[in-house]
């Protein structure tokens, strides 16, 4: 099965210069998101992993299975003002201005072992900025994983410190 098959190109979204990879067929073939999940177990299942982050909202669908998977947590990053008990927020630089993510701050313990999953790894800023949410709250960041990598933009050098994951690379 080349999972390649499930991703769809959208052009021109959210933006008329953009190539979007779209993830829903994927979503809708069992076999193949079950595919996918079990190679991000794959990567991660011997790295005594504590709780996986999902990124909202795409980091969501495989996140929780991942944690369901692993027998671990699960923890949603969410953009601001979307968590209800107190939160911490980082804030990274987009192409135009800059957006921030929020986390609980009693979601992630000292010493937690943590795995941060999204679908996709573009120029690293969201990841980067996970990262630090997890740091400032005493957690590792163990792994990033991701369904895929647009690697002509180069997000793992955002991310350089940590292991990476993607199941697919463009
Ligand atoms: P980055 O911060 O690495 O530039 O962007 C990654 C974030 O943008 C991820 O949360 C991801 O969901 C979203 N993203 C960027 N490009 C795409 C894309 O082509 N397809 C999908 N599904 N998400 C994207």
């Amino acid at each position: 099965m080349n999972l390649k098959n499930y991703i769809r190109d959208i052009q021109g979204f959210p933006k008329k210069e953009i190539v979007f990879k779209d993830i829903t067929p994927l979503l809708l073939d069992p076999q193949a998101t079950q595919k996918c999940l079990e190679e991000l177990v794959n990567a991660v299942k011997d790295l005594q992993i504590t709780t996986v982050i999902g990124v909202e909202s795409r980091g969501f669908f495989f996140g929780t299975l991942l944690a369901q998977q692993l027998n671990v947590g699960f923890v949603p990053v969410r953009k601001p003002k979307k968590l209800p008990y107190e939160t911490i927020s980082a804030t990274y630089a987009l192409e135009y201005g800059t957006d921030s993510l929020e986390i609980h701050i009693d979601a992630i313990k000292k010493g937690d072992r943590v795995l941060i999953h999204d679908d996709v790894l573009a120029t690293g800023g969201t990841a980067a900025a996970v990262c630090e949410l997890v740091e400032r709250l005493g957690g590792i960041v163990v792994q990033c994983n991701f369904l895929m990598e647009l690697s002509f933009l180069n997000g793992r050098d955002k991310i350089k410190n940590y292991d990476t994951f993607a199941v697919l690379t463009y």
